[in-house]
Formats: structure tokens, C-alpha cells, sequence
């Protein structure tokens, strides 16, 4: 039975944020991050010993942990915490819950996570982990328990200034606050009030940062909004689709609506609508909170029909590997924008390269997220709370220095724009490790 593990306050529903066509095909995505990472190191000519210790994770943690349902019965969990650098600062990254979660999914999400903060200057290294269950099959006291004994089955392996799990797949701000409270539970007392920052992405009541909810999404929008604004093509006539309607993808959505901008055609795991005189983002989402999926918004279109509408901006917000050599070639679209990790395959690329589409690669263009964790970081380790208004500016400045970084970088060495994002992480990564060496 399914339950909604979304908090009253929280506009987006959980369950859609996975949702996507399960990939037919498509490199799958450790490989995809040692080929990008391989291209990228070749061009710039990557210090070799640098070059060895970013091809691998550092820390690989696999546990099984034992959760009582509702019925008594215990269930044998597998969870993962993949910690795949920290040379420029404490190792973070979300946890997603998904059926197929495994350990080299988690390891390219890891790097990925790596290459984020180094693109937009954060003092955080990269880390994904997650448990290999579909949340919809648990109740809400079963979700409750299988995180805290999550957390527990972790122990030191995390800590507010080791290692910063945050919400992404199929997770969401209460899964942080029952993190959170486990944390600080298993802490002597007199130390427990020093670990707030020991996950981000918590509910604003419990020490979360406004806008951190609608973070991924704010900071997709600023940068098509630089990317248009840079074609002398503002957002008002605009068109676009969209590919996951939970987190990522709704807030996205609404958010280019209030630009003007017009939603011709959604998809997620329930299917694909579409509507070219444009589909309410507002009530799409509410459709979605109450229904689990976007079908039965609209007119319903099949998986091929949803690739090939014809869009200015198509908006991936679900999981890796849907634009690859099977989908690419349908597309109709002048500008990509990956609000999910990894939704672009090598091959996938080289289509959209070959086809002329832009696209504003995950680690750029997702880093939204990331970027308002650290701010939330930074008000929990000041005891502060700052005003949404000063969140968005400080995001904005950020983000768009990322893009600046990436797009400046593609020209100057004549590249795509995701091998521009991964030199400016690589070169980044590789002064800071020419700086301090390798010990002893
Ligand atoms: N899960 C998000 C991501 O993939 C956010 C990570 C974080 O805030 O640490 O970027």
C-alpha cells in the first residue's frame, strides 16, 4: 500500500521524483562517468597521479540491516554509502531510496557529486548513498524505521563535518528530520545540539534553510534564463517539456510558468501527457500529489510521441540514462537542461552534439540543490536563519558562476559543455591536490 511520505508543508510529492521510463538501453552509468572523466583528463592532460585517485572512489560502505514491519515480520535491507573524494572538503551528497539502486550506480552518482562542488566552488567533496528498496511498498512507520536503522547501520561513517547526507530520489525533508534525530540520538547529550548540520534538506522547522525545497528547480530556471537571455530570447513565448514531476521537475515547471513559459508535454513512471496549448503546472502538481503520477492530466501520448514534441527546452528530471541512442535522435528541442543526474548517456550526447541542441549538463545545472545545502550548512553552524530573498541571491550568484565557469571554458578549449564542466572540476581538483601532495 502506498503512502505519501510528503509533510503537510511540503509542496512536492516524493513518489514522482524517481519517476521516469525504466532505461531500455543506454552505457550504463559508472561507465558513463569513467568516460566522461577519461575525455576530460586526456584534454587537459590531468596529473597522472590525481588522474588515479579520482578514477576511484575512497570509501565504498555497504551495509544490511535488519527492519521490523508493521506486521512483525523483519525484513534484511541493503543500503549504500559511496564516498568518492574529499580533498576540498567534508564528503557530501544525497540518499535516494530505489528498488534498483546498486553499488556502481551510487559510485558514479558519488563522483558525480565530486565534480558539483568543485564546478561551484563549494568546500564539500562528493558522496551519494541510498537503500535499495521502492518506498511505495512501506508504510509510513516503516519508512521511518527503515531510515533511522539506515542511519544507525552508518554510524561514524557520517558526521556534520565528515560526511553530509541530504535528500534526492524518492526522499525528502522528513526523511532528514527522522535522520537527523536518529543521529542525535545515538550522540552523548551534552554533544548532541553540536550535529545539526549532520544532514541538509531538513524541514525549515527543524533547522532546514528556506528555499532549500525548491532549490534543484530555482537553480535549473536561472540558468535557462541566463541561457535565453544570452540568445536575446527571453522566457515569455518559450515552450518546453518535462521528464519527472516531483521535486525537481514540478518545481522547475512552476517556476518557468511564472516566467511565462508554456508546459506542451510531461512524462513520468505512470506515462506521458501532453497538451500544445499548455498544461497547468500548478494543477499538475496537485494532480500528481493526489494520483502518484501525471497521467490522467491530460491527453495521454506515448513514450516516442513525448520525446519528439516539439519544445524550445526539454527539462529531464527523473533518473539517469533516458536520452541515449534510442531517444536523442527524436528530440526537437534547442536547449537541454539536465535537473537529473546522469539523464544524458555518451552516446545520447554525441546525437544531441551532432544535432546542434545546447545542453546545460547535470553538474552545472542540478547544482542548485547542493548549493543551498551548504548555505543551510553555514546558518546551522552559525545558529542563523537567513531570508528566503538573501537564499535566492546567494543561489543565483552561485549558480550562474558555475555556468559562467562552464560556458567560458567550452569556448576557450572548443568543447561541449560537459566536457568544459568536468575540466573546470579536474583542473580545480588537480591545484588543490599539487598544493598539499600526497601523504606521507
Ligand atoms: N541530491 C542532490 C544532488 O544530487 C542534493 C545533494 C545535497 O544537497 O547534498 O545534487
Amino acid at each position: 500500500m502506498a503512502h505519501a511520505l510528503t509533510p503537510p508543508t511540503e509542496v512536492a510529492p516524493p513518489r514522482a521524483e524517481a519517476a521516469s521510463r525504466p532505461a531500455t538501453r543506454g552505457v550504463p552509468v559508472y561507465e558513463a562517468v569513467q568516460r566522461q572523466f577519461e575525455k576530460a583528463a586526456n584534454l587537459i592532460q590531468l596529473d597522472p597521479a590525481v588522474r588515479k585517485i579520482l578514477s576511484a572512489p575512497m570509501n565504498e560502505i555497504v551495509v544490511h540491516f535488519p527492519v521490523r514491519m508493521d506486521d512483525g515480520r523483519v525484513e534484511l535491507l541493503t543500503g549504500y554509502r559511496v564516498q568518492h573524494n574529499d580533498a576540498l572538503g567534508p564528503f557530501k551528497g544525497g540518499l535516494r531510496f530505489h528498488p534498483a539502486l546498486e553499488l556502481d550506480e551510487v559510485k558514479a552518482l558519488a563522483a558525480w557529486m565530486t565534480w558539483k562542488s568543485a564546478i561551484a566552488r563549494l568546500p564539500f567533496g562528493g558522496a551519494k548513498g541510498g537503500v535499495q528498496i521502492d518506498p511505495a511498498r512501506y508504510s509510513h512507520t516503516e519508512l521511518e524505521r527503515i531510515t533511522r536503522r539506515f542511519c544507525y547501520a552508518l554510524g561514524n561513517n557520517i558526521g556534520p563535518e565528515y560526511d553530509i547526507p541530504a535528500p534526492d530520489v524518492n526522499t525528502n525533508a522528513q526523511i532528514m528530520a527522522w535522520f537527523l534525530d536518529t543521529y542525535q540520538a545515538l550522540q552523548p547529550p551534552q554533544d548532541r545540539q553540536r550535529h545539526m548540520h549532520v544532514v541538509t534538506g531538513k524541514p525549515v522547522d527543524s533547522g532546514g534553510s528556506l528555499s532549500r525545497d525548491k532549490a534543484t528547480g530555482q537553480g535549473i530556471v536561472y540558468l535557462i534564463e541566463r541561457w535565453a537571455n544570452e540568445r536575446r530570447s527571453g522566457l515569455s513565448r518559450a515552450t518546453f517539456t518535462v521528464q519527472g514531476y516531483g521535486n525537481v521537475g514540478s518545481w522547475a515547471a512552476r517556476l518557468l510558468a511564472r516566467h511565462g513559459a508554456k508546459l506542451v508535454a510531461a512524462e513520468d513512471v505512470t506515462g506521458a501527457i501532453a497538451n500544445p496549448q499548455g498544461l497547468d503546472t500548478e494543477a499538475l502538481a496537485v494532480h500528481v500529489r493526489a494520483n502518484g503520477g501525471v497521467v490522467g492530466f491530460a491527453r495521454a501520448v506515448d513514450h516516442e510521441t513525448f520525446f519528439s514534441t516539439p519544445a524550445d527546452i526539454f527539462v529531464p528530471a527523473a533518473l539517469a540514462n533516458q536520452i541515449t541512442a534510442d531517444t536523442a535522435p527524436m528530440l526537437n528541442v534547442r536547449l537541454v537542461a539536465e535537473g537529473a543526474n546522469g539523464p544524458t548517456d555518451p552516446e545520447g550526447d554525441e546525437v544531441l552534439r551532432r544535432k546542434g541542441i545546447d545542453v546545460i549538463p547535470d553538474v552545472v545545472c542540478n547544482a542548485g540543490g547542493v548549493i543551498v545545502s551548504y548555505f543551510e550548512w553555514l546558518q546551522n553552524k552559525q545558529s542563523e536563519y537567513w531570508a528566503l530573498e538573501e537564499v535566492d541571491r546567494k543561489l543565483h550568484a552561485k549558480i550562474t558562476a558555475a555556468y559562467d565557469r562552464t560556458r567560458d571554458t567550452a569556448r576557450q578549449r572548443r568543447v561541449d559543455w560537459r566536457t568544459a564542466a568536468y575540466i573546470v572540476a579536474l583542473s580545480h581538483l588537480e591545484t588543490v591536490y599539487k598544493q598539499r601532495g600526497i601523504f606521507p
